[in-house]
């Protein structure tokens, strides 16, 4: 049977949006399907975009694309109950090109990739929400949707974390998502005027402000992290948690963001503020949850449906790999029909992704695993960061005691054991 196009990509997210670009301005005849009404609706990122993967197609975009602000400030913290601890970086060289990073609205940048794709030659059809892959054998040969199948000799997975046309398949075995590897994203989006946000985050023109937390106040077990981004004229917030953490917990999410909001570190900067957007969604968890192979007979996997996202509670870096490795799927698509190649030849994909270090970043990445999902770290240590600096910090009565009885009687009012602070602190120091 005929091809219909030289390739198929699903999906019009950051990867999606970014092979399509590269395979149009490749020659190569590409057919984009996105299920949401038009590109980004079904979106939902924090987020901040880090990096230049973009300049590989998209020349001069950081002027031309929709973002919101660039970042030239980033805090990090520890919260308790009613307490927090927190330090920042700044660098306001970040506020200029080359730039670092930048806050986006995936509904605005989305749909501006899929903009491109199309003015690159690409077919970006939306609202289709394909159903399953095509299978011949154990051969992709294009995709299935309301009972027709599209036919091409090479289709990009590029569906996100939750990816149901893996799912239950050689690419992904298992029908069911592994809560241990999975995170769930909750985010709301507060409208306030930019002078509103310029004052209360003392920030000028596009530069901007971001912060991620610890919420050591979430229920035993439960772990996860906050974070808030400033917008042109609105601010993301929200939570991510680590799902597994939540089975068998009577947690709710949309629960743990309004503790997360309300906290006195948070709420002074929602103040007055209109709720205009909510949403949740899944992440992948890196490593853990890569699929069974990155390509096969007609297909390739990229971006969140690949398990490329990393965060450390420091940062969340998904978009720049889902870029990258969009990238890279496109690259070795437009090789192999260079070559006059079967779609067998994908395996210059995986190729790709080692010489260009994903496959090495998240591969070191996995020890971090071990330390990210401890427990303690979103219960017990929070409390005695704080403990301890509140002692220190207060200590104005009576002869001084050193630092070390300050941090004795922190650890004791955190019920932590020598031992414990010991071993995490090894094990911190070996997986970093
Ligand atoms: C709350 C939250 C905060 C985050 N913060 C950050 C951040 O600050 N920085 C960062 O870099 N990353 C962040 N991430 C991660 C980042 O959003 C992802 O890594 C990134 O979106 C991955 O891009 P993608 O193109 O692979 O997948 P997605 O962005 O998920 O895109 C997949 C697309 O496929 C479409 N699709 C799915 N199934 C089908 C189907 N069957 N048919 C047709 N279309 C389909 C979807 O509608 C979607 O448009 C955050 C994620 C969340 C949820």
């Amino acid at each position: 049977m005929a091809d219909d196009f030289d390739v198929i990509v699903v999906g019009a997210g950051m990867a999606g949006g970014a092979a399509a670009i590269r395979l149009a301005k490749g020659g190569a005849s590409v057919l984009l399907l996105e299920r949401g009404a038009e590109a980004g609706t079904k979106n939902l990122s924090g987020g901040i975009l880090w990096g230049r993967d973009l300049d590989r197609i998209l020349p001069g975009w950081t002027e031309a694309m929709p973002l919101e602000r660039h970042i030239v400030r980033k805090r990090f913290g520890l919260l308790t109950g009613s307490r927090s601890v927190s330090f920042e970086y700044s660098d306001p060289g970040w506020g200029a090109p080359p730039y670092a990073g930048h806050s986006v609205l995936r509904s605005r940048t989305d749909a501006w990739l899929a903009k491109e794709a199309e003015s690159a030659g690409a077919n970006v059809v939306t609202s289709v929400p394909v159903d399953r892959l095509a299978w011949e054998g154990r051969r992709v040969v294009g995709v299935v949707q309301g009972g027709e199948t599209m036919r091409a000799p090479v289709t990009i997975l590029a569906d996100g974390a939750n990816s149901r046309l893996a799912l239950g398949t050689p690419i992904r075995p298992d029908p069911r998502l592994s809560g241990a590897a999975t995170e769930l994203g909750v985010k709301e989006v507060w409208k306030l005027s930019k002078e509103g946000i310029d004052e209360r985050f003392g920030l000028s023109g596009l530069d901007g402000h971001a912060e991620e937390w610890v919420p050591g106040f979430f229920p035993p077990g439960v772990m996860g992290g906050g974070f808030l981004y400033t917008n042109r004229d609105t601010l993301s917030v929200g939570i991510i948690l680590h799902l597994g953490s939540m089975f068998g917990r009577s947690a709710r999410s949309a629960d743990l963001i309004e503790r997360f909001r309300t906290h006195p570190a948070i709420a002074p900067r929602l103040a007055g503020a209109e709720l205009v957007e909510y949403g949740a969604k899944l992440i992948s968890s890196g490593w853990a949850s890569r699929p069974s192979s990155f390509y096969g007979d007609g297909w390739m996997v990229a971006g969140d449906a690949a398990g490329f996202v990393f965060s450390n509670g420091v940062v969340i870096q998904g978009m720049n790999y889902a870029v990258r490795s969009g990238l890279e799927a496109a690259e070795t698509a437009l090789a192999a029909k260079g070559s006059g190649g079967p779609a067998a030849r994908l395996a210059e994909y995986e190729r790709r992704l080692e010489a260009t270090g994903i496959l090495g970043d998240f591969r070191d990445f996995a020890k971090m695993d071990r330390v990210k999902w401890n427990p303690r770290f979103y219960t017990e240590y929070p409390e005695f960061a704080a403990d301890l600096l509140g002692r220190m910090m207060s200590d104005s009565e009576g002869p001084k005691r050193p630092a070390r009885e300050s941090a004795e009687a922190a650890r004791k009012r955190a019920r932590l054991s020598r031992l414990r602070l010991l071993r995490d602190g090894y094990s911190l120091w070996r997986n970093l």
